[in-house]
This record gives C-alpha cells, sequence and structure tokens, in this order.
C-alpha cells in the first residue's frame, strides 16, 4: 500500500518556472530554488508536468 498524495509541486516544461502549493492560500505561488526564485518567463503559456485535473484514485 502506498498513501497517495495531490502534487504539491509543479514545474513548466517551456520555461522552467517552478510552483508549489500553498495550503493556506489554496493556490500556486513561484517557488524558491537555491535562494532564487523560479518565476520562468512572464508571457509564457505555461504547460505543467503535472495534470491540472488531480485524480485521487490514480485511474485515468
Ligand atoms: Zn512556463
Amino acid at each position: 500500500m502506498s498513501t497517495i498524495a495531490p502534487p504539491t509541486e509543479r514545474e513548466c516544461l517551456r520555461c522552467g518556472r517552478i510552483e508549489t502549493w500553498d495550503e493556506d492560500r489554496t493556490s500556486w505561488v513561484a517557488a524558491t530554488v537555491d535562494g532564487e526564485t523560479r518565476r520562468g518567463r512572464p508571457h509564457c503559456v505555461h504547460e505543467w508536468d503535472i495534470t491540472g485535473n488531480y485524480n485521487p484514485t490514480g485511474v485515468q
């Protein structure tokens, strides 16, 4: 058995923006990696490496 947890981090495949899920604000916020905020390109149409429709059952 493995615990299924919703994704808490995502990365844009186009510009490298990294966001983490902020539970308090219930929104994605840009992550800071090695002291650098990974905002990516300002006009990027972000393509995330996770699906936006999280399916807790794991069934596609
Ligand atoms: Zn992007």
